[in-house]
């Protein structure tokens, strides 16, 4: 039986200078929805002409927006925030639809993150300002520019959110943002702007085009964009930085991750428990910061490890759209596969499954949440980032050891610790390397904490007053104040 979810039905494929824009000549995209598989939108790839029209409205907009008072700028996304909140659950619904995500989880994670960022960044934007330095008698000030058309491209585990917290700092201090949404998640960008015209911004300021890799990669390459925001993969992540730094182009990258928990002897375990849930089955495991490799102290992990089992086989797993649920599908088909084919070769390089490591039995995209054990830290499961509900549970006797096994990855988003010893705890983190740690806590991201990877995970930083930065560049201006001398 076919469901039928009219909300689901964007108005158009593409929001552009204002208003949304259809052309059905682009290739179709279809959406599907992940809990049942079935096609519920489709829309169309943007041709060269439409990506014109993208490009073109943004650079004639944002000359007008750049001279515009922060003030005002920050009051428009702050209307945009009010009316996201007003219309959350709406909202919420259609980013189910779009990932299938549990609605448990879009009513609270979702619009509300996105307007969070908004009501941050509006806020933020009357506050652009520079400093002056003293040179004897002369002296030089710095002002804070807009970089012009920005271009921000997304995932598809969190649409909304990623949308926002990129166009609410690009616009705040300035510039113009074309948004190209993942083509798995095409539906919830396209409200994003809807909303944001709704709440005064002009026409031209966030346009949002559909299609794969190769609209993303014509945009990079467009010489009237000035920067590139994306959330991605490694690989994708190496490639859109080369194509956008040889044309000196800014890049803020948003990569993947492999990130460590450090479970100590004297954790509150329940608490630990709960950190290892949140930090690799929220959105089904599709969390680029993850925790996915946990390494409990051995005097505790066989506690640890029956605590979280009993936890995990509470989880209700259903319908994303019944709010007693709380945990859905993969996004898409091609997900689910790479993570069945993760637990394959876990199975085979010698793991144990304490719970799940199964497909569930239903239409769509559904894999039961799964803990490993008994690994060591050349397994496949451990090393690569798997995307999915997959947690490794490894052990470890000695601080020195685990910050070292911890270490031990290309990758540098995240990182986690549980302990009740404080000076630990800051001797510990100050030797993760993360772009963003967590002490007894786990996933959360406030607007005003910046987030980000070191090393394969990324370079820059969302959120936070820095994010502000990422969206300008400093003009120095030397002030002479004294007759000029000359040689000669
Ligand atoms: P991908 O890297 O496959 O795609 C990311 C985006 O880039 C998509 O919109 C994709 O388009 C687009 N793209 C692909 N090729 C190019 C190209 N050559 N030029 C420009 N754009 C291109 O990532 P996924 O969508 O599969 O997302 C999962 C990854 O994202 C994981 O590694 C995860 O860790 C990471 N991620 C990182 C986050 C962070 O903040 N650090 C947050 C969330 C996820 P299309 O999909 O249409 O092909």
């Amino acid at each position: 039986m076919m469901t039928d979810f009219p909300n689901a039905r964007p108005t158009a494929s593409h929001f552009i200078d204002g208003t949304y824009v259809e052309d059905t000549t682009g290739a179709p995209i279809p959406v599907i929805y992940p809990a049942t598989g079935e096609t519920i939108a489709t829309v169309h790839a943007a041709t060269p002409e439409i990506l014109e029209r993208a490009l073109a409205s943004a650079t004639r907009a944002q000359r007008d927006w750049a001279a515009m008072d922060g003030t005002s700028r920050g009051r428009i996304l702050r209307r945009a925030a009010d009316i996201i909140r007003e219309r959350n659950h709406e909202l919420s619904v259609l980013e189910t639809l779009d990932t299938g995500k549990p609605l448990q989880e879009t009513l609270v994670a979702d619009a509300t993150s996105g307007a969070d960022a908004l009501e941050y960044f509006g806020g933020l934007a009357a506050d652009l300002t520079g400093t002056s330095m003293q040179f004897g008698g002369d002296w030089a000030y710095t002002i804070p520019r807009p970089l012009g058309v920005c271009v921000g491209i997304g995932a598809w585990n969190y649409p909304t959110q990623i949308a926002c917290w990129k166009g609410a700092p690009a616009l705040a201090t300035g510039n113009a943002m074309i948004f190209k949404p993942s083509e798995s998640t095409p539906l919830c960008a396209l409200k994003v702007a809807e909303i944001l015209h709704e709440a005064g911004l002009p026409a031209g300021l966030f346009n949002v085009v559909q299609g794969m890799g190769d609209v993303g990669a014509a945009l990079t390459t467009d010489a009237r964009v000035a920067k590139v925001s994306l959330t991605g993969s490694v690989p994708t992540g190496k490639k859109v930085a080369a194509a956008a730094s040889a044309q000196m182009k800014q890049v803020t990258m948003e990569l993947g991750g492999k990130s460590p928990i450090l479970i100590f002897e004297d954790a509150d375990i329940d608490d630990a428990v709960s950190g290892a849930i949140n930090g690799n089955f929220y959105s089904s495991g599709q969390v680029c910061s993850n925790g996915t490799r946990v390494f409990v102290h051995q005097s505790i992990v066989q506690e640890f490890l029956e605590r979280l089992k009993s936890r995990v086989e509470t989880a209700v797993i259903g319908d994303p759209l019944d709010e007693a649920t709380n945990f859905g599908p993969m996004t898409t088909q091609a997900q689910l596969d790479i993570v069945l084919r993760h637990l394959d070769t876990a199975r085979a390089e010698g793991a144990t499954v304490v719970t799940g490591g199964i497909r569930i039995d239903r239409e769509g995209f559904w894999i039961a949440p799964t803990v490993l054990s008994d690994l060591t830290d050349d397994m496949t499961c451990v090393r690569e980032e798997i995307f999915g509900p997959v947690m490794s549970v490894l052990t470890f006797t000695d601080e020195d050891e685990v910050i070292a096994r911890a270490n031990d990855t290309e990758f540098g988003l995240s990182a986690g610790l549980f302990t009740r010893d404080l000076t630990r705890a800051h001797r510990v983190v100050a030797q993760l390397q993360a772009g963003t740690c967590w002490i007894n806590q786990y996933n959360l991201t406030p607007p005003g904490m910046p987030f980000g990877g070191s090393r394969a995970s990324g370079i820059g930083r969302e959120n936070a007053r820095m994010a502000m930065d990422h969206f300008t560049e400093v003009q120095t201006v030397y002030v002479g104040m004294s007759p000029v001398e000359a040689a000669y």
